[in-house]
């Protein structure tokens, strides 16, 4: 039986972005209220090395300058910056990766951390992302763990331009999105062969949408046969999200999910993880997040 963890660190609070911003530290205690019987581990700090396998140098340097100089707002992007920014980002890239080493313990971890990383290209943070997550993890189990081929499968609302980005040229990670359209970042209508991209108007049939795009994976994947399924869990595709306009409900998180972990079973000896994207309704996201984890420890 697959064991679920949940992987967090409190430097994710430490990222302090204001009570009136939807990417605010309350999310974090919104997840794990409905986790507290879960095993949980603290993540670690990821080190300059694993960063530079995602970001350049320049980039990350600049991060680290402009927080250390008390900046509000990081130059390349939309990110609100205080001082516990630095230890919040790297913990939340370093929690990516320790999900990766848990994976091969036989856990289904769930990685509560912010800032989220799937808008983060690989020089420009934006769209309240810093560094991204999601491809940092794909990297290190290329890297460290001898892993051929990554899935990266986004369904939270928005598109997830930084992981497009990142892994354009490079058919050895497949990115699938399901995203609002039109909506920021407005990318993702375009597919090709380890890219795909299904973006979808806001409403009452987006819900359907999604899950019928979902549907389609399995059969994507028994070609490119995945060794692990990375998923980019953004919970703002409910239908209480003040931001997206899509209708999910908690049980089709449950329902992506489950496709997902066959997926992992089927092609990736069962290796699945998961790091937290968007949603912004506390209320969504501590049930949604509680359905995503039941559902990944099955
Ligand atoms: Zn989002």
């Amino acid at each position: 039986m697959p064991k679920p963890l949940i992987i967090h660190h409190p430097d994710s609070l430490m990222h302090e972005t204001g009570m009136l911003h939807p990417e605010r530290s309350a999310r974090v205690g919104a997840v794990l209220s409905g986790l507290k019987e879960v095993e949980h581990r603290l993540a670690r700090a990821a080190n300059r090395e694993e960063l530079q396998w995602v970001h350049p140098t320049e980039y990350i340097e600049l991060v680290k300058q402009e927080i250390g100089d008390g900046k509000e707002l990081l130059s390349t992007g939309d990110v609100v910056l205080s001082a516990g920014s630095w230890g919040a980002a790297v913990t939340a890239a370093g929690g990516a990766m320790d999900a990766v080493d848990a994976a091969f313990e036989g856990f289904r971890p769930f990685v509560a951390t912010r800032p989220p990383g799937h808008h983060a290209e690989a020089a420009k943070g934006m769209g309240f992302c810093i560094f991204n997550n999601a491809a940092l993890a794909a990297r290190y189990a290329q890297i460290k763990k001898g892993l051929e081929r990554v899935l990266i499968a986004d369904f939270d609302v928005h598109h997830g331009n930084g992981t497009e980005a990142i892994f354009w040229d490079d058919p050895s990670v497949f990115y699938f999105s399901t995203h609002q359209h039109p909506l920021y970042p407005g990318t993702g209508l375009e597919s090709k062969d380890h890219i795909v991209n299904y973006p979808i108007s806001a409403g009452d049939n987006s819900r359907d949408e999604v899950l019928k795009a979902f549907e389609t994976l399995p059969g994507l994947m028994d070609v490119f046969k995945p060794d692990l399924v990375i998923i980019s869990a953004g919970f703002d595709a409910h239908s209480f999200d003040p931001l997206g306009g899509f209708n999910l409900n908690d049980k089709d998180f449950y329902r992506l999910t489950e496709i997902l972990v066959q997926i992992a079973d089927k092609h990736a000896e069962g290796r699945v993880i998961s790091c937290l994207e968007g949603g912004y309704s506390l209320e969504a996201l501590a049930v949604s997040a509680k359905t995503h984890v039941d559902a990944l420890s099955k």
